[in-house]
């Protein structure tokens, strides 16, 4: 089997769990956040940066690399592996996010989705079974299901026609894996996306077809866009609940350090945003202590860290002073520090989550990360202030 998951440890008090991932591209450890590689890259970072922050898989997106260089460029590359030359796992979203996003003139039916390319206009259509062989051609170690994302709110019979849909396109992608297997490709594992927005029912129904699926994972589609954030969490609770144990659970798309310790504390193992790393190329960064905003005036004469608590190249070599002159500065190598923080943070964040489960107080661990993150210094334009970071419920 190209794809197996062991647990090495559950949370007694909480259902989180540590666990491990083998792909043909060594061990994912879980919890895990990954790195979003969204055209074959890492915005500013290269491979090497990325596996000293700690990162064992990145998140590459399909729909970009089929329009740009195109899929067929990437297999005579030998594969996106070889092609970016990243030696650890890729996991690769299905396509379908991006097109519903981005392209332009795009016709849902129930045999796919016709759509423009947003760089040039041009005509495509992806089916639930290109996608799947697509995913094959760039040589990812996870592939996803094709699944149709709605908008939130959406009517009822919306999110019906949704669910229906995605199950069709589901059994419909995992009959091309095993096709492709039978030819001896598709060595790759798949994920199958439990969709049904905040339809508590909905999602029930979803996964009652979509578990009898022998997918290698779970994922949780269509949560955190838009709706209300205790609302996202109840149905994160309820679709664990359901997920089998045995399998891994990915929530797709997010990536605030609450939101993710607060997912991990529901039973979720993969996370994966693109907020991190875009908040840093912009000057925003998480630390333990909150949200800090590099360019404040507060930090020109600052000797410390970003993070006094982070061991990253970024905060063991700079301080927060010549970081806000390089972004003052607009000065490239700013964005390039603040994102190896940004990306390091996260996944030794997902790390010292795991170390908790496995050492069994993950409640206390989630306790302490929460007032820290909470009590730390705000930043205004006009300096630091004390007042403690508002809760994220929104
Ligand atoms: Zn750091």
């Amino acid at each position: 089997m190209a794809l197996t998951f062991t647990l090495d440890a559950l949370d007694s008090d909480t259902r989180a769990r540590a666990g491990r991932l083998w792909t043909p591209h060594g061990e994912v450890l879980t919890p895990a956040f990954m790195p979003v590689g969204t055209q074959g890259a890492v915005k500013t970072l290269a491979p090497d940066e990325l596996a000293a922050a700690g990162a064992d898989i990145l998140l590459a997106n399909t729909y970009h690399l089929l329009l740009r260089p195109g899929v067929e460029t990437v297999r005579q590359m030998e594969g996106l592996h070889r092609f970016m030359s990243w030696s650890g796992a890729i996991l690769t979203d299905s396509g379908g996010f991006q097109v519903l996003s981005l392209a332009e003139l795009r016709k849902v039916t129930d045999r796919g989705v016709e759509f423009r390319s947003h760089l040039d206009g041009s005509r495509h259509f992806i089916a639930p079974e290109d996608a799947i062989w697509i995913q094959d051609g760039l040589d990812t170690d996870i592939a996803m299901s094709f699944d149709e994302l709605i908008e939130l709110p959406a009517s009822i019979e919306t999110v019906r026609r949704s669910v229906d849909r995605t199950l069709d396109w589901a059994a419909r992608g995992w009959v091309e894996r095993e096709r492709l297997r039978q030819e001896g490709r598709g060595t790759m594992g798949l994920f199958g996306i439990n969709q049904g927005g905040v339809e508590a029912a909905e999602r029930a129904r979803c996964f009652d077809t979509l578990g009898t699926l022998a997918f290698d994972g779970f994922a949780l589609g269509g949560l955190w866009v838009g709706e209300s954030r205790s609302l996202s969490l109840e149905m994160v609770e309820r679709d664990c609940a359901r997920f089998p144990a045995d399998r891994p659970r990915y929530l797709m798309g997010v990536g605030h350090p609450v939101d993710v310790i607060d997912a991990v504390g529901l039973g979720v193992d993969m996370f994966d945003c693109v907020l991190p790393t875009r908040n840093a190329r912009r000057g925003t960064v998480f630390i333990a202590t909150g949200r800090l905003v590099v360019k404040n005036a507060a930090y020109a004469r600052d000797p410390r860290p970003l993070d006094p608590e982070c061991d990253c190249y970024t905060c063991r070599r700079f301080t927060r002073a010549y970081l806000r002159h390089l972004f003052m500065s607009g000065e490239l190598l700013g964005m390039r520090l603040a994102s190896i923080h940004a990306v390091t943070q996260m996944i030794q964040l997902a790390r010292r989550a795991r170390r908790a489960v496995i050492e069994g107080g993950f409640r206390a661990f989630r306790a302490a990360f929460l007032d820290k993150f909470r009590s730390g210094e705000t930043l205004t334009r006009s300096g630091v202030t004390t007042a403690p970071i508002p809760n994220p419920e929104n």
